[in-house]
């Protein structure tokens, strides 16, 4: 495992421990493992993407539309307390870059249409 050089006040985290985390419903409420799902699937832009029904399957919750609609009752809670970005949902969960930043992977979002370089709305 190599080291990071980190500028300001930043740490890594481990995606796939955070992917885990998100699923386990042990630990904690659905909105804070949305928020871990959030670093868990995040992309250099910042943003988590879903396809549909997919979160609701992370969150451990299921299939159909009782699941989307709790998971996205879960989005919401998170929203509120400032988990993820107010421009989230069951597609899509952003992260700003103040929170977070990546250094591989994707750098677009097909579902908000936003690139690397794009402010965020
Ligand atoms: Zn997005």
């Amino acid at each position: 495992m190599s080291r990071f050089r980190f500028a300001g006040d930043f740490a890594a985290i481990h995606q796939p421990d955070y992917r885990r985390m998100a699923r386990d419903e042990r630990v904690g409420t659905r909105a804070v493992r949305v928020h871990f799902a959030a670093l868990g699937y995040g992309n250099q832009i910042g943003h988590a993407e879903f396809g549909p029904g997919e979160l609701a399957q992370v969150l451990g919750i299921g299939h159909g539309r009782a699941a989307d609609k709790a998971a996205s009752k879960a989005v919401d809670a998170a929203k509120a307390m400032g988990l993820v970005g107010p421009d989230s949902g069951l597609r899509c969960l952003t992260l700003p870059t103040t929170q977070f930043q990546k250094g591989k992977g994707s750098v677009v979002c097909k579902y908000h249409g936003a690139a690397i370089g794009q402010v965020a709305a």
